[in-house]
């Protein structure tokens, strides 16, 4: 080289191979398009399975190519396509993705293949899902370097956490009476407060660990493997989170106890949205459901903060029986509704429901029923004026974005923190766990609704004001990306 040229600093390259499911793929995509108007490189290892509902269901595959610097891979996740991916499902897809996929990516990133560090194009950092704890394993193998993105809640996550603590106090197992997927049965108080979770004192009961939680087998496949994901999210380089300080500074401080390196960018979707607004650039939707953008031209005309949007997301299910009293409650509640029904989340096939009368009138009435929303629109939309929600940690911070107060009926994982967070810390709805009874549920979108509308409001005004202020230049979510991006470039391949 002349003496008077510079050497061609090369951009990094991230590698990001998320869970397949909605959820943590939706959010993984936005990072990378954070990651590609940074200039950085990203492969994204998709499933075929969900990248041919991407596909199927959005614009999204030719959208990114509209970034040079971005590519997809894919691999098989080696379940039959029929098979439902269903949050009762997940362990069969971890196992399943173990024996298939994982065989594949660790050829790509080793010397030798496509990405490995001889090639042309090496990874400069692996970015996995926390539950990935393979992911370890094969960073060290080859020398790279590997931060955690842990797509559920801080929160949640911390729980989790705190499990071998919880186990070695005795706080866990309960002491469990009977147990089916819907309905849990202990002769343990659930409202007993759990002691032994580190910055989580006073806050969080038995009925607010994480759904697995709620057994007296600390065998079960899920817990053996939270328990791994334990030992290995403090391996990492770094975590990745999708939050921001405001809204979770105790726990993220927790955890910059077992790992220096934290990065809290969140709300990621909202992050997103203000670098893309800057430059004039259109958002795009990651569903792997089609939109029912009808919706929208309902909602044109109700009234201001009228309608309550229900949602258990992408991997919940109810009964037959939650289905009725929800749709009672919500009826019986005088409310307006927009209301998703995603095919496949009640169990029994929905043709053999018959429909009392009094609900397809009232229904008909105020209400508008989908089976997918374009949800970032619709919490945005003027006419919504509360959430009723799983808890999804996607969801709970959309909705905290739109400030939309929350009703919340979690269904698993880390979905029951949430909850008590959202409900008793955050102060920004109210939490109806473990109930599902047409009376409660009709009583509590009142609560929300009318009684207390107002408080909730304003209450969820200042919280969305401090999260977008998060993602503006200058705000935490805002430095913390910039330092991931320096911290990245410093990498050595
Ligand atoms: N979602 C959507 N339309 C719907 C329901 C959900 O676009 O009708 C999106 C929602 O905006 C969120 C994701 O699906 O980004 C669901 O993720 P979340 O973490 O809330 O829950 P999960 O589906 O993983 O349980």
């Amino acid at each position: 080289m002349a003496a008077n040229q510079t050497p061609v600093v090369c951009p990094p390259h991230v590698l990001i191979f998320p869970l397949p499911l909605q959820g943590p793929v939706n959010c993984m995509l936005k990072l990378a398009e954070l990651f590609c108007l940074k200039n950085v490189q990203v492969t994204f290892l998709n499933t075929d399975h969900i990248q041919q509902r991407l596909r199927s269901c959005t614009d999204n595959v030719n959208y990114f190519k509209k970034y040079p610097n971005f590519r997809f891979e894919t691999v098989p996740d080696g379940l039959p396509e029929e098979n439902p991916r269903t949050g009762d499902q997940i362990p069969n897809l971890l196992n399943s993705l173990e024996a298939v996929a994982v065989p594949i990516f660790r050829k790509m990133v080793s010397s030798g293949g496509m990405y490995g560090p001889d090639s042309d194009k090496p990874i400069t950092c692996i970015i996995s899902d926390g539950i990935f704890t393979f992911a370890t394993d094969i960073a060290k193998e080859i020398g790279i370097q590997l931060l955690y993105f842990d797509t559920i809640s801080p929160c949640g996550l911390w729980s989790y956490m705190c499990l071998p603590k919880l186990i070695q106090a005795g706080e866990l197992p309960f002491k469990v009476q009977a147990q089916s997927l819907f309905w849990f049965r202990f002769d343990d108080n659930l409202d007993e407060i759990i002691r032994n979770a580190p910055g989580m004192e006073g806050i969080i009961r038995r009925r607010d660990l994480p759904s697995f939680c709620r057994t007296k087998d600390l065998n079960a496949r899920i817990i053996q493997l939270v328990l791994k994901e334990d030992k290995h999210i403090p391996l990492a380089q770094g975590l990745i989170f999708n939050t921001f300080q405001q809204l979770e500074a105790p726990v993220l401080s927790q955890f910059r106890n077992i790992c220096p390196k934290i990065y809290a960018v969140g709300p990621i979707h909202s992050h997103l949205k203000a670098r893309l607004a800057e430059q004039i650039s259109p958002t795009t939707s990651n569903s792997i459901w089609k939109e029912d953008k009808s919706c929208i031209p309902w909602l044109d005309f109700q009234p201001s903060k009228s309608v309550i949007y229900v949602s258990i997301g992408s991997l919940a299910i109810m009964t037959k029986e939650q289905l009725f009293e929800i749709w009672h409650g919500l009826v019986n509640s005088g409310s307006r509704f927009l209301w998703v029904r995603r095919p496949g989340s009640v169990l029994g096939s929905e043709k053999d429901f018959e429909v009392p009368l009094e609900l397809s009138q009232g229904t008909k009435e105020r209400g508008c029923i989908v089976s997918w929303a374009p949800q970032e629109e619709v919490l945005a939309h003027p006419a919504i004026g509360g959430f009723f929600t799983h808890n999804g940690w996607n969801s709970t911070l959309e909705s905290i974005v739109e400030g939309k107060p929350m009703i919340c009926w979690p269904y698993f994982v880390d979905q029951q923190v949430n909850s008590r967070y959202v409900g008793e810390v955050w102060k920004l709805g109210l939490d109806m766990k473990d109930t599902c009874d047409r009376v409660i549920v009709e009583k509590i979108i009142r609560e929300l609704m009318e009684l207390r509308k107002d408080e909730f409001l304003e209450r969820a005004d200042q919280m969305s004001g401090l999260a977008k202020a998060s993602v503006s230049e200058g705000g935490s979510s805002f430095q913390d990306f910039d330092r991931l991006i320096e911290d990245i470039k410093l990498m050595k391949i």
